[in-house]
């Protein structure tokens, strides 16, 4: 059965045409990383998945279902959650009305359980669940957007450049916290710049080159090809 299945799928933005037929695959159970130059439209595949856009043509194919013409409510509904790239959470809000945010969808009950997950996977967001959001550091934002959207129970998490202006160590803490979400069954497709340790704890990776798919294999392959490594992985 296809997890997510995403075919021939082109997206514009008005007469830009930033999406030309890319299809990919993510297994059940996978870490899969897209990576590319700036405007290659890892974005752009990330926002069509969870619904933000519609493709001009193409299809999206979760679980079997077609969900190409679904909003994004429903996908959420189905269990696709993004969280997006600058981590957008509500400054304004505390910590925990953001991670409520995230489980608009779910029974009370199912938001109390999932809360106990997130608090056990991120103990610095649980100490600070009265605190506006805003006063976080980077790094703990970008936690909390990530809490956020496993409020939303997701059997496909979707990172879009979780690591962002984050300091290395904080860094390497997020890439643990990844791997471990998916070894407590989350499926993940993620958007790294740092394309090496995305690479290195994924186990399929797909290049993106002005809207197209050029490359994909195995994240081991992709880790020692001398174009990747040339083009992305700093030689
Ligand atoms: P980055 O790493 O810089 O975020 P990306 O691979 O995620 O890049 P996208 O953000 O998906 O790339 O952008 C793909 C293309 O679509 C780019 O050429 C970009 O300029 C264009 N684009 C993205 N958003 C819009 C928009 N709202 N309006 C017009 N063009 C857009």
């Amino acid at each position: 059965m296809a997890f997510l299945k995403i075919e021939n799928l082109h997206v514009h933005y008005g007469a830009i045409h930033a999406l030309k037929g890319i299809s990919l695959e993510v297994n059940q159970g996978e870490i899969v990383t897209l990576i590319g130059s700036n405007g290659a439209g890892k974005t752009t595949t990330m926002y069509t998945a969870a619904g933000i856009l519609k493709p001009s043509a193409g299809k999206i194919i979760f679980e079997d279902e077609d969900i190409t013409k679904l909003d994004a409510p429903h996908i959420v509904q189905r269990g696709i959650c993004l969280s997006p790239e600058g981590r957008q959470v509500f400054p304004e809000l505390t910590v925990k009305e953001n991670l409520d945010l995230g489980a608009f969808l779910r029974t009370s009950r199912e938001r109390d359980e999932t809360l106990e997950v997130v608090y056990e996977l991120f103990p610095r967001i649980k100490e600070r669940m009265h605190q506006a959001a805003g006063t976080l550091s980077g790094g703990e934002q970008q936690m909390l957007a990530v809490g956020r959207a496993l409020m939303g129970k997701p059997k496909l998490l979707m990172l879009d450049e979780p690591s962002l202006g984050l300091a290395p160590i904080i860094i390497q803490e997020i890439f643990n916290l990844i791997v471990r979400i998916n070894k407590l069954g989350t499926t993940i497709l993620l958007v790294e710049q740092n394309a090496k340790m995305a690479l290195r704890i994924s186990s399929r990776g797909y290049v993106l080159e002005t809207g197209k798919i050029v490359l994909s294999d195995r994240a081991d392959a992709l880790l020692t090809s001398e174009k990747v490594r040339a083009a992305y992985l700093g030689g």
